[in-house]
């Protein structure tokens, strides 16, 4: 650990926030070297949506590798490849009536973004892309010129250009439907808003806050796209593979996205694996003209491919996610009673945020929650929410186990925050 204090930058900084030293892990169980277990509530940010090290997953891999299969081999073709495209196609997009190209881009999560921006400005020979109030897209210049965190903005060092800022569903209250003025200022020859290449979009907002967008207000930015002669891109990466209860987290909204941005938990294993879900007709890159060392890598696919073949062959899972995502919610939802609703509960599915209303707050009660053996990380603008993105696979009993936690947590920081809140 003085090892990593010393050499490792300055920038690292979930190790701060979970100090000990993670060594093993299975399901929604982390062990530390010391010996502690430590339930994990944060799930890799999204990442391991089917836990750590599924066994269910991992056999796909330990095959593969014993095989001598092709690991890596840049974007040519090989079985696994060919596989997962067959998989994904009938399993997933023909079941729901879906037809999209497939685009494997580098690794992370930024580097899809960057795609489906570059794409789209090269579609419509625009530049502007509306994104919104609190969504995150990444790091790179791309995607952080799209993404409204001061902080992050300011460490990029140079003039973010190419994004416009629009306010999301729920922003000036529930009075307000946002996307009547997102439609005016595109329709308004005057409005000073450039005409958009493309609007990106999180259907719930991870990193913002658990922000949830309405069916009708996601119906209405896809209408208005159209209108606009924009792409409409759904940033799928952290709410996608079932995280919200349903594959893609757009599907309850029955809107079908031009461009679907995957990444996270699509490897179903924690490996770096993305891509572009493209509608044919905006497919318009030249061969090569996007590429990369890292696309597509096989091991990925293969426990991508695993992923789909174990969980989404029917709806089993997808009912089991939002049975436990109501659970969840019920569950905060009474927490948040207890203190007369100075708190609110946000989210959808397995994918939930407290609302502590003081950063103040939510750093203790996550802080203490470590202490006691949880995994629980903060989100929004001044991290105020505490964020609930356990494995989809959890157990019942490890769940309530967590929320316990959580709870006693939250109790303990009230009584010790000076800060008076009631
Ligand atoms: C994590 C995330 C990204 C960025 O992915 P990286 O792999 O970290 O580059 C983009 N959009 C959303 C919604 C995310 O949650």
């Amino acid at each position: 650990m003085q090892a990593l204090e010393a050499l490792e930058s300055n920038v690292r900084s979930y190790s701060r926030s979970f100090p000990a030293i993670f060594s093993r892990a299975r399901g929604s169980i982390m062990l530390t070297e010391d010996g502690r277990k430590v339930i994990d509530f944060l799930s890799g940010a999204g990442a391991l949506n089917y836990g750590h090290n599924n066994h269910r997953i991992k056999a796909a891999l330990a095959d593969y590798l014993a095989s001598d299969a092709v690991v890596h081999g840049l974007d040519m073709a090989t079985p696994a490849k060919l596989e997962f495209i067959e998989t994904f196609n009938s399993v997933i997009l023909q079941e729901r009536d879906l037809q999209y190209r497939f685009q494997f881009t580098g690794p992370t999560g930024a580097n899809a973004i960057e795609a489906a921006i570059k794409l789209s400005r090269k579609v419509t020979g625009r530049q502007s892309i509306i994104s919104f109030t609190h969504g995150y897209h990444g790091m790179s210049l791309g995607a952080i010129a799209a993404s409204g965190n001061r902080f992050y903005r300011t460490a990029s060092g140079v003039s973010l250009s190419g994004a416009t800022f629009m306010p999301y569903d729920g922003y000036l209250g529930s009075e307000v439907d946002t996307a009547d003025y997102l439609r005016k200022v595109l329709t308004d020859e005057s409005s000073g808003i450039d005409s958009p290449a493309a609007i990106l979009v999180e259907t719930v907002q991870g990193e913002g806050g658990i922000n949830v967008a309405r069916k009708e207000w996601l119906q209405s930015i896809q209408a208005i796209a159209k209108n606009a002669g924009a792409l409409f891109i759904v940033d799928d990466i952290q709410m996608g593979c079932g995280r919200t209860g349903e594959f893609f987290s757009f599907e309850f909204a029955a809107v079908s996205p031009d461009i679907i941005v995957m990444s996270k938990s699509l490897s179903g294993y924690g490996l770096p694996l993305s891509m572009l879900l493209i509608k044919e007709e905006f497919d318009a890159w030249r061969p090569g003209e996007h590429t990369g060392t890292f696309r597509g890598n096989n091991l990925a696919l293969v426990s991508a491919t695993a992923a789909i073949d174990v969980y989404w062959r029917d709806d089993t899972f997808s009912q089991e996610v939002q049975r436990m995502g109501q659970v969840m919610r019920r569950r905060l939802e009474a927490v948040a009673s207890e203190y007369r609703n100075s708190f609110a509960v946000r989210g959808r599915g397995m994918a939930l945020g407290f609302d502590c209303q003081m950063p103040e707050i939510a750093e203790a009660t996550s802080r203490k929650a470590f202490e006691k053996g949880l995994i629980v990380e903060r989100c929004g603008p001044v991290d105020q929410v505490v964020k609930f993105l356990p494995a989809l696979t959890i157990d019942f009993d490890t769940l309530n186990q967590g929320l316990e936690i959580f709870e006693e947590a939250l109790c303990q920081s009230l009584k010790e925050t000076t800060v008076a809140v009631m």
